[in-house]
């Protein structure tokens, strides 16, 4: 007798993944949830990536999964056209063609508790309760928001803790950029995966020591620096300082797959994209 569960629908894991990260805590100009699918389609096999580009969709072809969950979104404002001549366009084509669905949880992914910055801070080091750098004000208990705020398990030179946070994430061309005195001791920490530029002042008003992000820009980081009692700055590639949650949200669709289809578990495969997708493919140094 044949005792494998039926793999389960599209909608099933979808509803499952919805637990964890309820589409509703989304920021409203955000696109999340399922983006090509058909509900009732079986899932055996789901790839999470950060970014849905084709070197993804090519990964997720060549392991046959049958659902791609990203963290970014395919299509983020209003399309008149998903022709297959235009970038966004050629993927849903390959999506559709191959029978492969596309789901996103974005700034639901953020917000919640544990969220991508959450997993983060604990790929950095951080240990100890964490909180959030930006609370999501309609959260009774403070659990939820932005980024998050917690410390390091002993002072820490801050070339050692970039060279912690290097080693942490996965290589990327553009590495990790550091401003600050790397001879400063540094305890606590807040992180904030992806585009930190608007988290600036919470950082300095939290009061940390060190604030880890990405894509910081020229003039915002120099006048931060400008403004001596601040925390220190560490920029790592976008895709990296997300790519920690890949994991986390995996761990969490696996239990909740789990709790729902009784005790051999659901019978889906869950892998984790190791394709760096990073924009950035190549640096010079000119030092
Ligand atoms: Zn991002």
């Amino acid at each position: 007798m044949n005792t494998q569960t039926a793999h389960p629908a599209l909608s099933d894991v979808t509803a499952a993944f919805e637990r964890v990260y309820p589409p509703a805590w989304a920021a409203s100009w955000d696109a999340v949830g399922l983006v090509a699918g058909d509900p009732v389609q079986p899932v055996a096999r789901i790839l999470f990536a950060v970014d849905p580009v084709d070197a993804v969709v090519d990964e997720a072809l060549t392991w046959g999964a049958d659902l791609i969950i990203t963290h970014h979104p395919l299509m983020l404002r209003g399309v008149t056209s998903v022709a297959a001549n235009t970038p966004k366009g050629r993927i849903v084509h390959r999506l559709i063609r191959s029978g492969t669905a596309l789901y996103t949880a974005h700034t639901n992914a953020d917000t919640a508790a544990p969220g991508v910055s959450d997993a983060l801070a604990r790929a950095v080091g951080l240990t100890g309760p964490l909180r959030p750098l930006d609370p999501d004000t309609t959260d009774p208990e403070g659990r939820r928001g932005i980024g998050r705020i917690g410390a390091l398990e002993r002072p820490t030179l801050l070339r050692e803790f970039a060279q912690q946070v290097a080693s942490a994430l996965p290589a990327t061309a553009a590495g990790i950029r550091v401003a600050g005195d790397p001879d400063r001791l540094v305890t606590s920490v807040a992180v904030s995966g992806g585009a930190g530029d608007s988290l600036l002042g919470a950082a300095r008003a939290a009061g940390v020591d060190v604030f880890v992000t990405s894509d910081l820009r020229h003039h915002p980081a120099s006048e931060f620096m400008g403004n001596p009692g601040g925390p220190a700055l560490v920029d790592t590639a976008h895709f990296a300082s997300e790519w920690p949650w890949l994991a986390d949200g995996a761990r969490h669709l696996t239990e909740e797959l789990g709790s729902t289809s009784g005790p051999d578990g659901a019978n889906v495969e869950i892998r984790v994209s190791t394709t760096v997708t990073d924009a950035w493919s190549q640096a010079v140094p000119n030092l």
